[in-house]
């Protein structure tokens, strides 16, 4: 076998990249770093240097939160918690914490293995089977036994590998390195082109897989990779159109459908298997049997991958406020009750596979035939109308239809277009009477004053660099939350806090919000060169995920737009 990679050399690069300005010079070191590792390593560095543990798909999680964290530093230290948050303090980062605290008690002990030389350094296999481990643990003990494995690895780690274990193991590695680098690092590692890079991952949903593909066999490895059951897929996303006449000039003759009020599923069905996957890609089969029963029945393929939106509805059908919707995707207890109380309609929309085989390249009316052969509609699930038409003042008529029938708006999509998954293109636009609002991620919070010191508020809200995977921040949202509201969103948040600096606290950006706004504007206060005027908070997005989060790319396409319509 060959020589195991330690984690010593992973921190290194990591440590190189970090000081490295140029995305191409962090594409060759990466690339440098794929091609000596082994290919079981492959994987998991790949994932790795984006800061994930597993590839996002996987229902697998650290499950990692500060508690865990500081108490496992307190023991390896015998520091007390507070001392750490001290630290913390002073060093704002998470890793520099936890290296100058176990610096501090080992100073002189040389107890780190790295000075020990040779085969007892840790491996980055070692680091990833600590994760995993951690990360099966579950019910009683399982804190102790986190915080156990914890303390393993910052006993047998040098201190600049311990700070990009505490950096991986909270989930804030943040190296600057995207997917977009880590698609050209493969692309340039194993001399594939980026197009089949992309593509892979777009079908397989795993830049790891998809390292070790192009390691194993090159282009044509990568081209035998596809859809499989189970693994679920990004969701392709609608961009908004400012009007129902730019819609038509950017697609010509168009697909229209109502745009429903909902929330979106995934479903994989394999034989009498019935599998269902959130926006988050979270598999939510349990909390919906309504809709795997209404599945079973009512769709005739043998196996396929198809995409709706579910949605809520009272006593005479009509669609009820989307938070109905989302409680139905919560449930993990009274899953029965809850069904009956809140019946959901499932509405597909599209089909990515079909008895074997992959439909994502097919042109979206083509895919809408075969997905409309393989399901009977009925009260539960059903294939709702697809409008092909050229004509505005048509498709004002199906918005209003939709309006009137309680719906958002209508989905403008380009007859023609392939199924893109994750992407936001101009082949799904979006028509909604309301006023935009903005996805965006909370990175940080506040603790309140007077009354409200037990509370966080004053939510720092970030877009996303795609190309760097950072988070750059567009503002801050403070008023207008109840007390309840708070209480809730303290709740939420306690778990994901990274540091705490006097009322400040930075959080691990898990939460989006989704945020309605006066204006966007050019500003030197954010990190994001773009501040916003006047947010406020419409709806916390728990089925959005992070990968839903609004681009740097789109803030300032809506503040060029903006600027061209005032
Ligand atoms: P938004 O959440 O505003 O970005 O709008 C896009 C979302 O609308 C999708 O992610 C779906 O959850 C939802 N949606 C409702 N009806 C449709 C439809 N006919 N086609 C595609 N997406 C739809």
């Amino acid at each position: 076998m060959a020589n195991m990679t330690s984690f010593r050399e992973f921190s290194q690069v990591c440590r190189l990249i970090e000081n490295t300005p140029g995305s191409l010079d962090m594409t060759t070191i990466l690339a440098e770093l794929l091609l000596r590792v082994t290919p079981e390593e492959l994987p998991v560095v790949t994932h790795f240097v984006m800061g994930e543990v597993f590839p996002a798909w996987s229902s697998e999680e650290v499950g990692i939160g500060a508690g865990i964290f500081y108490t496992a530093l307190a023991k390896s230290t015998g520091l007390n918690i507070s001392d750490i948050k001290e630290i913390l303090r002073d060093t704002g980062d998470i890793g520099k914490t936890a290296s100058r605290a176990l610096k501090k008690v080992t100073s002189g002990q040389s107890t780190f293995s790295s000075f020990l030389g040779g085969s007892n350094e840790l491996s980055i296999l070692e680091v990833f089977e600590r994760f995993w481990s951690i990360s099966r643990t579950s019910g009683k003990g399982s804190q102790a036994n986190k915080i156990k494995n914890l303390q393993y690895l910052f006993s047998s780690a040098s201190p600049q590998e311990i700070s990009y274990i505490s950096r991986l193991a909270v989930g804030e590695l943040r190296i600057g390195v995207g997917e977009g680098i880590v698609r050209d690092a493969i692309s340039e590692a194993f001399d594939v082109p980026v197009k089949d890079v992309e593509r892979s991952f777009m079908l397989t949903n795993d830049l790891g897989l998809v390292a070790a593909s192009a390691h194993k066999g090159g282009k044509d490895a990568l081209s035998s990779l596809g859809l499989e059951l189970n693994r679920p897929i990004r969701m392709m996303l609608a961009q908004v159109t400012p009007s129902l006449d730019v819609a038509l000039s950017d697609i010509g003759t168009a697909a229209v459908e109502w745009k429903f009020d909902g929330a979106r599923v995934q479903i994989h069905k394999q034989g009498g298997n019935v599998t269902l996957f959130s926006r988050k890609l979270e598999n939510i089969t349990e909390s919906l049997p309504d809709i795997v029963e209404a599945v079973k029945n009512n769709v005739s393929a043998d196996s396929a991958i198809l995409d709706g939106e579910a949605v809520a509805i009272d006593e005479h059908g009509r669609p009820r406020a989307f938070q109905e919707t989302l409680k139905r995707f919560r449930r993990k207890y009274d899953i029965d009750i809850t069904a009956r109380e809140i019946p959901l309609v499932l509405n597909l929309f599209d089909i990515m596979y079909l008895n074997g085989e992959d439909l994502i390249e097919l042109p979206l009316v083509q895919r809408r035939e075969k997905l409309k052969e393989c399901v009977a509609n009925d009260e539960r699930i059903r294939v709702d109308t697809l409008y092909l038409t050229d004509d505005p003042e048509k498709i004002l008529n199906i918005y209003n239809d939709a309006l009137r029938a309680g719906h958002e708006g209508v989905m403008i999509k380009n007859p023609d277009s392939p199924y893109s998954p994750g992407k936001r293109g101009k082949n799904w636009l979006k028509k909604k009477p309301v006023m935009e609002t903005l996805d965006l991620a909370v990175i940080g919070a506040e603790w309140g004053y007077g009354r409200r010191t037990s509370f966080l508020g004053s939510y720092a809200l970030a877009c996303h660099d795609p190309d760097t995977g950072l988070f750059l921040p567009v503002g801050r949202v403070a008023t207008g939350f109840s007390d309840e509201q708070l209480s809730e969103l303290t709740g939420m948040f306690k778990d994901l806090i990274v540091m705490e600096s006097g009322t400040q606290v930075e959080v691990r950006p898990e939460i989006i919000f989704e945020v309605a706004f006066e204006e966007i504007q050019k500003s030197t206060n954010y990190g994001s060169g773009y501040a916003l005027r006047f947010p406020r908070l419409v709806n916390v997005r728990i089925d959005k995920s992070i990968e839903d989060v609004e681009t740097i790319g789109r803030i300032e396409e809506l503040y060029l737009m903006q600027r061209q319509s005032n």
